[in-house]
C-alpha cells in the first residue's frame, strides 16, 4: 500500500509457524501493517468487535473451525472487510463454497508469492471503499446540515416541514433575515458576519421550545418550524420572542454591534400543503416586513403574494438581460476645474427591461451583486465602455477616459484583471484612458487582496479611483498602500455644501489627505454653483454633476462633447462664470440656481 495509514490484517489460522510466515512476508512490503492470529470461531468473534480490521485472511480448514464459517463470522459482524482464502491443500469443493460464500479470493500456500499482490490489491479496494463512504456520509450531512452553524439547512428544513404537513395540529413556518447584513459583511469584513451569524443561531436556539426546529436557509436567513400555534396571532407572539434576541446588543472583538431583523410567517395548514409553497409564503411575508420598514413581522396575506415576488422575477429577468441587449450605458462628463474642460466619462450602466421599464442602477447591481450576474453584467459594460472610450479616441477627440465602475462580487472575482486586460486588448483603448471605480467598502474587505488585484491593474497601466470616499471606514495605512490614482469625494458630502460645517471639514480632510498621498480627487453630485465654487476653491481636481450634466446617452454625449462641443463650452462657462462671479461679488451675493 502507498500509504502510511496503519493496515491492519487478521490471520485466522491454526498454525503458528504458518501465522508468522504470512506476517514476515506481508511485512517487507507494506508499510506500518499490524497482524493478529486467531483460530478458532470465538476467537475470531473477540478480535472483530475492535474497530479498524483492513483484512482477514483465513486458512482453508482447521480443527473444528473453516475459511466458509469464518466468513460467515466476518459477513455478520463486519461487512465490507476483504476475505481472502490461503489454503495449505486443494479441496474444490470448499474452495468453490467459500468463493461463492463472498470470498474475495483464494490463494494456494505452495503459489505464496501471489499473497502480496492480492493482498495489496484487497487493501487498496477496501482503502477507495471507506473513502467513497465517508465522502457519501459527508455530502448526506453537508447537504442537510448548515456548515458554520451546524444548524439544519434549508433541504432537511423543507424535508421535516413536509413530513409534517400531513400531521393535524396547526403549526406556523416563521422566516428572518438579518437587516442590512451586508453592511456587517462589508465594514468589519466576513469572519465578523460569520461570528454574529453563529451567535444569532445561539440566541434563537435559546428561546425556541425543545420541539420547534431551527434551520438556516442561507446567508443571514434563518427558519423555524412552530408548533401548537393556534392562528396568526400567535405566531406572530412566538415570532416576537425570536425578534426579541436582538434587543441586547452582540459582542464582537470587544465592539457592540446592534442587529435588528424581518419575520415573516406562514400557516400550516391555511397557507400550503406542500414544503416549497409554505417556505415561498414565509419568504415573501418576511420581504413584505423589509418593505414595511424592517425589525418587523408580518404573516403571509394570500392577496399580497403577488407583489412580493417581484424582487424574484427581476432576478430571472436580470438573468437575460446581457444576452436580450436590454442594457445600456450613459455617460457623465467630469470636468477638470484647471483646464475647465471634460478630461474623463463615468460609464453608468441602464437596464431597460419590456415589463419592468427602467431600472436604475441601485436597484439591479445589488441583485446582480448577490446572484452573481455582476460578473457577466460588469463584464459587458467594461467592453463597452472601452470600444466607446476607443471610438471618441479615433474620432479626434482629445483624451477623453472613461471611468468604469466595479461592484463587490465584481471586484472579488479572480479573473477580473484578465477581463480587464482582454477589453483593453480588444478595443485598443490606450491602458491610461481606463479608469476603474471601486468603493472605498470594497476596497478595505480584504486589503490584502485589494493591494495584489490593484497592483495587477496599475502594471497594465489602467488608473484607479475610489469611489464613495468617505462613507466607508478606510484604514490610513492601506490607503498609503493602495496603488490608487483618485479619491471621489461622496456625494453625500458636496449636498450638504456650503451650509454644513462637518461636511465642508470632510471635504477638507478628504482633499488634504489626497495632496498628502499625492493622488487626484474628483467631487460627485456637484448640484450648484456655490458648491463647485467652494470645491474649487478647497482645490478639488475634478468636478462631476447634475451642475454640469447629467449622466447622457451615448448618441448626446458625443453630440455634445465630441462633435460640437457646445455643451463643453457650456460647462467652461459654467465654470468660469462662478469663478468670475465670485470675483466680483461677495460670496452672499452668489445665488445661482443648477439651472444658472
Ligand atoms: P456612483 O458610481 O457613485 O455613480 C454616481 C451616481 O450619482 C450616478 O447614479 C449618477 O447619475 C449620480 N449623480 C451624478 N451627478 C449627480 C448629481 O449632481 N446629483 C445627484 N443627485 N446624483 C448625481 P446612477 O447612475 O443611478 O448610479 C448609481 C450607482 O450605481 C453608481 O454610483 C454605481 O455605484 C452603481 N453603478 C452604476 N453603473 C454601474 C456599473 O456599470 N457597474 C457597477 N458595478 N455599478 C454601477
Ligand atoms: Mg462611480
Ligand atoms: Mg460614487
Amino acid at each position: 500500500m502507498d500509504t502510511c495509514e496503519p493496515t491492519r490484517i487478521l490471520i485466522v489460522d491454526d498454525s503458528e509457524d504458518d501465522g508468522m510466515l504470512i506476517s514476515h512476508q506481508l511485512k517487507r512490503e507494506i508499510p506500518n501493517v499490524s497482524f493478529r492470529r486467531v483460530d478458532c470461531e470465538q476467537d475470531m468473534r473477540l478480535a472483530l468487535q475492535e474497530q479498524g480490521w483492513d483484512l482477514v485472511i483465513s486458512d482453508h480448514s482447521m480443527p473444528n473451525f473453516d475459511s466458509v464459517r469464518a466468513l460467515e463470522v466476518l459477513r455478520e459482524v463486519r461487512r465490507n472487510v476483504p476475505f481472502i482464502v490461503y489454503s495449505g491443500h486443494y479441496d474444490q469443493e470448499k474452495g468453490l463454497a467459500a468463493m461463492t460464500g463472498g470470498a474475495d479470493d483464494f490463494v494456494y500456500k505452495s503459489n505464496s508469492q501471489r499473497l502480496l499482490p492480492v493482498v495489496r490489491r484487497e487493501l487498496r479496494n477496501s482503502r477507495l471503499h471507506r473513502e467513497k463512504e465517508q465522502a457519501e456520509r459527508t455530502a448526506r450531512t453537508l447537504s442537510l446540515f448548515d456548515e458554520l452553524t451546524g444548524l439544519p439547512n434549508r433541504n432537511l428544513l423543507a424535508q421535516q416541514v413536509q413530513s409534517r404537513v400531513s400531521e393535524s395540529g396547526p403549526a406556523a413556518l416563521v422566516c428572518m433575515d438579518l437587516d442590512r447584513f451586508m453592511r456587517i459583511n462589508d465594514s468589519f469584513g466576513y469572519g465578523t458576519g460569520d461570528a454574529l451569524l453563529k451567535q444569532v443561531a445561539k440566541r434563537l436556539e435559546a428561546v425556541l421550545g425543545p420541539s420547534d426546529l431551527l434551520a438556516r436557509l442561507g446567508s443571514d436567513r434563518f427558519a423555524s418550524l412552530l408548533w401548537n400555534v393556534a392562528g396568526g396571532a400567535d405566531a406572530c407572539a412566538q415570532a416576537e420572542r425570536m425578534l426579541g434576541v436582538f434587543s441586547v446588543p452582540f459582542q464582537q472583538n470587544g465592539q457592540e454591534l446592534f442587529l435588528t431583523a424581518s419575520v415573516g410567517c406562514s400557516l400550516l395548514p391555511e397557507h400550503g400543503s406542500d414544503a416549497g409553497t409554505l417556505l415561498r409564503a414565509a419568504e415573501s411575508a418576511m420581504a413584505l416586513a423589509k418593505k414595511n420598514g424592517r425589525n418587523r413581522i408580518e404573516v403571509f396575506d394570500p392577496k399580497l403574494s403577488h407583489g412580493a415576488s417581484t424582487r424574484l422575477q427581476l432576478e430571472s429577468a436580470l438573468h437575460h438581460a446581457v444576452e436580450r441587449e436590454e442594457l445600456f450605458l450613459h455617460y457623465q462628463p467630469m470636468y477638470e476645474v484647471v483646464s475647465q474642460r471634460v478630461g474623463a466619462a463615468e460609464a453608468l450602466v441602464r437596464w431597460r427591461h419590456e415589463r419592468f421599464g427602467v431600472v436604475p442602477p441601485n436597484q439591479f447591481i445589488p441583485l446582480a451583486d448577490d446572484t452573481g450576474y455582476i460578473i457577466e453584467i460588469g463584464e459587458w459594460v467594461l467592453r463597452t465602455a472601452c470600444r466607446q472610450a476607443r471610438h471618441w479616441q479615433q474620432a479626434g477627440r482629445a483624451p477623453l477616459a472613461v471611468a468604469v465602475n466595479f461592484s463587490a462580487a465584481q471586484f472579488r472575482d479572480e479573473h477580473i484583471n484578465e477581463r480587464v486586460r482582454n477589453a483593453i486588448e480588444e478595443s485598443g483603448l490606450p491602458p491610461e484612458l481606463l479608469e476603474v471605480e471601486i468603493t472605498e467598502t470594497v476596497a478595505m474587505q480584504d486589503a490584502e487582496h485589494t493591494i495584489a488585484k490593484l497592483r495587477g491593474l496599475k502594471r497594465m497601466g489602467v488608473r484607479i479611483a475610489i469611489d464613495d470616499f468617505g462613507t466607508g471606514y478606510s484604514s490610513l495605512s492601506y490607503l498609503r498602500r493602495f496603488p490608487i490614482d483618485v479619491l471621489k469625494i461622496d456625494r453625500s458630502f458636496v449636498m450638504e455644501l456650503p451650509d454644513d460645517g462637518d461636511s465642508l471639514s470632510i471635504v477638507r480632510t478628504i482633499v488634504a489627505l489626497a495632496s498628502a498621498l499625492k493622488i487626484g480627487t474628483v467631487a460627485e453630485g456637484v448640484e450648484t454653483a456655490e458648491q463647485f465654487k467652494l470645491l474649487a476653491d478647497e482645490g478639488v481636481e475634478r468636478v462631476q454633476g447634475f451642475y454640469f450634466s447629467k449622466p447622457l446617452s451615448v448618441e448626446d454625449f458625443s453630440e455634445k462633447f465630441i462633435t460640437r462641443r457646445s455643451e463643453e463650452k457650456d460647462g467652461e462657462e459654467k465654470i468660469v462664470r462662478a469663478l468670475r462671479l465670485d470675483a466680483l461679488m461677495p460670496l452672499d451675493g452668489l445665488r445661482l440656481s443648477a439651472s444658472a
